[in-house]
C-alpha cells in the first residue's frame, strides 16, 4: 500500500495526545485577559472617552471623532504592552465566515520607527473589499465598502493582532455583511417588545436578545484530511462508502471523549476563555468523530460574534494537534451532520426573562403573551425563516433522517399545549367566567415548564422551558443569517399584539381579559405551525402542507422567498432590510450556491478520473494477469477456478465505464448551467440536474470502493477517517 493513503495513515497514527496551551491557575485568573474590556478601557482611557464608548454601545450613538484618536491610542497600548504589533478590522461579509486584514501599528516619522494608531483608522478601514460578494450593491451605488468600528462588541487580541469587531457597509450606508441587518433587528425587536413589556411592568426601559449557541463539529486527522482533496476543497467527502459500522450503537454520543481529542478540547478552551468566551459544556456527538460545544448564553451581538471567534481559535488551535475541525453540516454522507441550536430568548433590562413562566397568573399572562407572538411570528414568517437557514452545505443535513425537518414547526412540550388547549375552549362558560377560569389556569402554570424530558428533538423549533431553540441552523453558518430573521418576526408580532390590546384597552376593556383574547387569537393564527408529534413522519410531512407550511424541497427555490411581497414589508417595516439590499443578498446566495457546487462537481470528477478510476483499473489488472495465468497452467479449467474474478473484472469494468460516461456528462451539464444567464435558473439548474449526476456518479465511485484491493485505494476510507 504504497501510496497516499498508505503515509498518511502511518502519520496520522503518529499524532499523540498533548497540550499545548496549559495555563496554570484557576480560569478565573485568565478568562478574558486578552479582550479590551468596559474595566480594561477604564484604565486606558480618560472619564469621558470611557463614556462615549459605553453610551455607542447602549444607545448606538456615534463616538465624536475628536474622541476616537483618544480611544485608539488607549487601545494601541494596551495591545502593544501585550506583544500586538498589527490591528484589523474583523466583519461578517455574506459569505457566511470572517475576513480580516491586517495593517501594521509601524509607522516611520522622520525617519524614526514608531506605533501608531489614529482615530480614523480604528473608525473606518477600506479593506480594498471590492471582490467581496455584494450582489451587485456597489456597483448599482457605484460605491466600495468599508469596514466600521462596532462598539457593541469588545476589541481583542488574537495572534499579535488587536481585532476590531466591525461592521462593513457600503459608502452609501447599504448592509454587504450579516452584522447590520442584525443590530438593525436587535433595535427592531427592542421598541416592539419593551412596549408589550410596559403592559406588565412599566419601568421596562429595554429588552434584549441572549442567545446561547451550540457548536456541533467534526474532527479528522489533518495528514488524513490532507489526503482527500474533497475534504481539502469542499470540507465534505464527496465519495466514500460508509463503515461497516459507525453511529448504530449510539457508543460515540457522550462516550468517554478520546485522549487526543480532550487534550484539542482543553486547549481551545484555554484559548477561548483568554478571549472571554465562556464556554460551558462539551461533549461526543451522535457521529463517530464529531463532538459539541456551548458557552453560557450572553446578549446577541456578542454571541454571535464569540462563536465566529470561536470557531477561528478552534480552526487555529487544531493545527497544532494535527487535527482538522470541520464545520461542514454534512462531511460524511450516512452519518449525522453538524448544526449549531440557536438557543433564543427575551430579557427586560429589569432582569426579568419573557420567556419564562413565572409564580402568579400575572407573570403569567406576560409569559404567554410573549410566547404566543413569538410562535405567531414564528408561523408567519415560517418559509422565510427555513429561507435563511438555507444554504448548499445545509442542504445535505436538513431534512435527513437525524437533522430537524425541512419544514417548520413549534414544539411546545405537553403541558403548555395543555393551557392552550383549555384556553381555546372556554367551553360555554359565560364571559366573566370564562376569563377566570383562564386566569386560574394561568396561574397554575408550574414554574418550569418541560423538563429535559419532555423534549422533541424533530421540531427545527422547540421550547425547552425558558428559551427557544432553532435547531435548523447549520454549524457553519453565521447564526446572524437566522437570527435577524427571527427578530424581525418576532417584532412585528409583538407590534401586531401591542396594537390590538391597545385597542381593546381604548375600548374600556379589562387588562387581564384584553390580553387574554389577543393571547387566544395568536394561538389560533399560530396553529398551523404547532405539532407535537413526530417531525420525522411521512404523515407530517403531507400534514405540513396541508396546514399551508411550506417544506424547503429545493434551496435555490427557498433562496426566492426572501424576494417574496411578505417577506421584503417586513424586512421594510422593521427597518432590517432595504429591497436593494435583500436582492443583494438573495444575489450572493445564488451564486455561492453555484460557485460551490461547481467546485464540489469538479472536484468530484477529478477524484473519479485521478484517484478511483486508476485504482480500479490497477486492480483489474491484477486479475486480469491471476486470469491468465490459470488459463496457462490450467487450461479450460481456468473458467471455473477464475469465475469469481471474471465477476469482479466485469462488473469493476462496468462501474469504470459509467464512472466516465457520468463525469463527462456531469460536465456538459454544469456547462450548460453556466450559460444561463439567468441566476435563478442557473442556481435551479445546479440544485436539480447536477446534484442528481453528482449523486450518480458518487453511486459508481463508491461500488469500486467495494471492489478494488484495499491496499490499492487511495484515498481514506470512512472507517479511517471518523474514529480515534
Ligand atoms: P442542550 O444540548 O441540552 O440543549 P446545552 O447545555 O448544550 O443544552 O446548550 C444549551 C444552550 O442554551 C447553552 O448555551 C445555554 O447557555 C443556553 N441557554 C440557557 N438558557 C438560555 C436562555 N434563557 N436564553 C438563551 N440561551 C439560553
Ligand atoms: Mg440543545
Amino acid at each position: 500500500m504504497a501510496n497516499f493513503r498508505e503515509k498518511a495513515l502511518q502519520a496520522a497514527a503518529a499524532h499523540e495526545a498533548k497540550r499545548y496551551f496549559e495555563e496554570a491557575g484557576p480560569v478565573s485568573t485568565y478568562f478574558g485577559q486578552n479582550v479590551f474590556s468596559p474595566e480594561v478601557m477604564r484604565e486606558y482611557m480618560s472619564a469621558q472617552a470611557y463614556e462615549a464608548v459605553l453610551t455607542a454601545r447602549k444607545t448606538g450613538e456615534k463616538i465624536d471623532r475628536s474622541l476616537a484618536d483618544e480611544i485608539a491610542s488607549g487601545m494601541k497600548s494596551w495591545a502593544t504592552e501585550r506583544g500586538a504589533t498589527h490591528y484589523t478590522h474583523l466583519f461578517q461579509p455574506l459569505t457566511g465566515s470572517t475576513a480580516e486584514k491586517h495593517e501594521a501599528f509601524l509607522s516611520l516619522e522622520d525617519g524614526a520607527a514608531m506605533e501608531n494608531f489614529k482615530g480614523n483608522a480604528l473608525v473606518q478601514q477600506e479593506p480594498d473589499a471590492s471582490s467581496f460578494p455584494n450582489g451587485g450593491l456597489r456597483n448599482t451605488f457605484e460605491a466600495r465598502g468599508y469596514s466600521a468600528w462596532d462598539p457593541h462588541s469588545p476589541a481583542f487580541i488574537l495572534d499579535e493582532t488587536l481585532c476590531i469587531p466591525s461592521v462593513f457597509v457600503s459608502y452609501t450606508g447599504e448592509a454587504l455583511d450579516m452584522k447590520v441587518p442584525n443590530l438593525r433587528s436587535i433595535q427592531a425587536l427592542d421598541d416592539a417588545a419593551t412596549a408589550v413589556a410596559r403592559l406588565f411592568e412599566p419601568d421596562v426601559r429595554h429588552v434584549r436578545v441572549n442567545v446561547g449557541l451550540e457548536q456541533e463539529y467534526f474532527l479528522v486527522d489533518e495528514a488524513l484530511y490532507n489526503a482527500r482533496p474533497d475534504l481539502q476543497l469542499c470540507s465534505r467527502t464527496v465519495i466514500g462508502h460508509t463503515s461497516a459500522k459507525d453511529q448504530q450503537l449510539s457508543d460515540h454520543y457522550f462516550g468517554a471523549i478520546p485522549s487526543r481529542v480532550a487534550a484539542f478540547m482543553k486547549d481551545f478552551e484555554t484559548q477561548a476563555f483568554k478571549l472571554g468566551i465562556p464556554l460551558q459544556t462539551r461533549h461526543n456527538e451522535v457521529a463517530p468523530g464529531q463532538f459539541e460545544c456551548a458557552p453560557v448564553f450572553s446578549e446577541i451581538t456578542t454571541a454571535i460574534d464569540q462563536n465566529m471567534l470561536l470557531m477561528i481559535v478552534m480552526q487555529k488551535v487544531a493545527e497544532k494537534h494535527h487535527l482538522k475541525v470541520i464545520f461542514h453540516e454534512k462531511p460524511f454522507q450516512g452519518v449525522n451532520g453538524s448544526g449549531k441550536h440557536c438557543n433564543w430568548s427575551m430579557q427586560t433590562d429589569t432582569g426579568v426573562n419573557l420567556l419564562s413562566p413565572g409564580k402568579t397568573p400575572e407573570k403569567n399572562l406576560r409569559f404567554l403573551s410573549f410566547y404566543v407572538a413569538v410562535v405567531k411570528g414564528v408561523c408567519r414568517h415560517q418559509d422565510l425563516l427555513m429561507a435563511s437557514v438555507c444554504s448548499l452545505s445545509n442542504s445535505y443535513r436538513l431534512g435527513g433522517h437525524e437533522a430537524p425537518p425541512a419544514v417548520m414547526s413549534v414544539f411546545s412540550g405537553s403541558t403548555l399545549t395543555h393551557v392552550f388547549q383549555s384556553l381555546l375552549q372556554p367551553e360555554g362558560l359565560a364571559q366573566e367566567a370564562a376569563v377566570k377560569k383562564s386566569i386560574d389556569l394561568i396561574g397554575s402554570l408550574p414554574e418550569i415548564i418541560p423538563d429535559n424530558t419532555d423534549r422533541n428533538r424533530t421540531s427545527p423549533f422547540a421550547f425547552t422551558g425558558n428559551r427557544f431553540e432553532f435547531r435548523a441552523v447549520g454549524a457553519s453558518a453565521n447564526a446572524a443569517a437566522s437570527t435577524y430573521v427571527l427578530n424581525a418576526a418576532v417584532a412585528e408580532s409583538l407590534k401586531d399584539f401591542q396594537a390590538r390590546v391597545e385597542e381593546k384597552l381604548a375600548r374600556g376593556e379589562a387588562k387581564d381579559k384584553a390580553l387574554l383574547a389577543v393571547i387566544r387569537a395568536f394561538l389560533e393564527e399560530a396553529a398551523p405551525v404547532m405539532f407535537e408529534g413526530n417531525g420525522y413522519s411521512q404523515e407530517w410531512q403531507r400534514e405540513a402542507v396541508r396546514r399551508g407550511l411550506s417544506p424547503v424541497t429545493n434551496v435555490p427555490l427557498a433562496f426566492q422567498t426572501f424576494r417574496k411581497e411578505k417577506s421584503v414589508e417586513l424586512f421594510s417595516h422593521t427597518g432590517v432590510l432595504t429591497p436593494s439590499e435583500i436582492e443583494a443578498r438573495v444575489e450572493v446566495q445564488e451564486e455561492t450556491y453555484v460557485k460551490k457546487m461547481q467546485i464540489e462537481a469538479r472536484v468530484l470528477g477529478d477524484v473519479c478520473l485521478n484517484h478511483v478510476i486508476p485504482a480500479a483499473v490497477t486492480y483489474q489488472n491484477v486479475l486480469i494477469r491471476n486470469i491468465q495465468g490459470s488459463k496457462e497452467i490450467f487450461g479450460e479449467e481456468y473458467l471455473h477456478l477464475c469465475e469469481a474474478d471474471i465477476e469482479t473484472c466485469r462488473k469493476i469494468a462496468g462501474f469504470i465505464n459509467a464512472l466516465s460516461a457520468d463525469v463527462k456528462t456531469l460536465v456538459e451539464t454544469r456547462k450548460k448551467a453556466n450559460r444561463m444567464e439567468n441566476m435563478p435558473e442557473r442556481a435551479y439548474a445546479y440544485s436539480t440536474e447536477v446534484k442528481t449526476l453528482m449523486d450518480k456518479v458518487r453511486e459508481s465511485a463508491d461500488n469500486l470502493e467495494m471492489l478494488v484491493d484495499d491496499a490499492l485505494w487511495p484515498l481514506p476510507k470512512y472507517r479511517e477517517l471518523l474514529f480515534f
